[in-house]
């Protein structure tokens, strides 16, 4: 017998990715097309215009890399940088541990701006690297720390990286269709993310928006980008009237695309902000009220990504691993100096729901108790119920894992 694929089907409340909508699904078995086909050429198109609405920008080089979040990163430290060029990397988390390795991997001089794991990045310190270490070729910085469970407030250091003439590179891939992100009022220069995340597609492709004042600098390179798959120059000569091939799309990723960021224009951002926002502080609520402690606090806890401290005595991965073959749940582990002391809970796309929130809540609370460790869930399930009420928003969509 030759084996077959026989993959469960999740609750997918980890870290991402999160569960793919059915709708989203279905666009994944449409016909496979070339990648110069004129029909695939309009869902190119389509999807660029409706990036532009859920990154908020009118950036003309907007588009979909092909590869994962990680890509987009790399994309950007590849294009944005030359050798020798300083670059301050706000580092809070482990994303900003990895966009500091792609720093000095691409020659950039790094200059580190750290917080400790759990808390945001203070202007004051970004405005005082600018000054000590001008001229700055680029900021980067993550909006949505998902090792950490914070949500950076960029607006004050956005303000500082213009008023300084250096270009900002955001990190949006936990946050983009989640989290609201206003690339043009925070004139941001570049921001990448992935699809797999709050978007609700699968993995497999990084939507990035790349500002006018951006371009111009990369213009101005002495020498091209050290790898020519991520370089956008190549990559705008695809997406624009040019069609000069670059590489083979993968074609059913971008009809999944599409159908998502149709789906999430529908609902409407702003409602689909909301409906995060209530999930998340749902979930919050809950797990606080069962007697557990939150690793991030308000305000700058992030709603689609809540980090939650094991308790003592407790074994992370035998917790979570019967979460996943009992009950079909997955939440993620600890990364870095955080590995076994907390978990990660994503209530991101079709997950920012009340089913999702409630199943969470008392799943933990059945596992803990099952692992010696009583929680209050009647409390925590009351506390969650309370909050959603007030929030009518977050009724509007229910999880719908495939
Ligand atoms: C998930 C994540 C990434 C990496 O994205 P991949 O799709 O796994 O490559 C980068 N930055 C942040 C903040 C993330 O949460």
């Amino acid at each position: 017998m030759t084996p077959s694929l026989d993959i469960p089907s999740r609750f997918l409340l980890g870290p991402g990715p999160s569960n793919v909508d059915p709708r989203v699904l279905a666009a994944l078995t449409q016909p496979v097309v070339g990648h110069l086909d004129p029909a695939f050429l309009r869902v190119m198109d389509e999807s660029a215009a409706m990036l532009r609405r859920v990154y908020r920008t009118k950036n003309d080089l907007t588009l979909a890399l092909p590869g994962t979040g990680t890509s987009g990163m790399e994309a950007g430290i590849a294009n944005l940088i030359e050798k020798g060029d300083r670059v301050i990397v706000c580092v809070a988390g482990y994303f900003g541990e990895r966009v500091c390795e792609m720093v000095q991997r691409h020659g950039g001089e790094l200059v580190r701006v750290e917080a400790e794991w759990g808390k945001p990045i203070r202007a004051e310190q970004v405005q005082e690297a600018l000054r000590e270490h001008a001229p700055v070729r680029l900021v980067a910085i993550v909006h949505a720390e998902t090792s950490t469970g914070v949500q950076q407030p960029l607006a004050e250091i956005a303000a500082l990286v213009q008023e300084s003439g250096a270009l900002l590179m955001v990190d949006a891939v936990t946050s983009l269709g989640g989290v609201d992100l206003p690339t043009d009022a925070l004139q941001t220069d570049y921001v990448y993310s992935c699809s797999q995340k709050c978007l609700g597609c699968p993995p497999g492709l990084s939507p990035i928006t790349v500002s006018d004042q951006a371009r111009e600098r990369i213009a101005l390179r002495k020498r091209p980008p050290a790898s020519w798959y991520l370089d956008l120059e190549l990559l705008q000569a695809y997406w624009d009237e040019r069609r000069a091939y670059h590489h083979t799309a993968p074609v059913t990723l971008h009809y999944a695309l599409h159908e998502g960021l149709r789906l999430a224009l529908d609902e409407g951002l702003e409602a689909r902000f909301e409906r995060h926002a209530a999930a998340g502080a749902a979930l919050q609520i809950g797990l606080q009220q069962m007697g557990l402690k939150l690793l991030a606090d308000l305000p700058h806890r992030l709603p689609v990504l809540t980090t939650v401290r094991v308790p003592d005595g407790v074994s992370d991965a035998a917790v979570r691993a019967q979460l996943l073959t009992e009950r079909g749940i997955e939440i993620g582990g600890g990364l870095g100096p955080l590995r076994g002391q907390i978990w990660r809970i994503g209530t991101m796309g079709v997950n920012a729901s009340p089913q999702a929130v409630l199943l969470a809540l008392s799943a933990i609370g059945d596992v803990l108790a099952a692992h010696g460790h009583r929680t209050d869930v009647a409390a925590g399930l009351a506390a969650a119920r309370e909050e959603l009420a007030v929030r009518p928003a977050a009724r509007r969509k229910s999880a719908t894992p495939s």
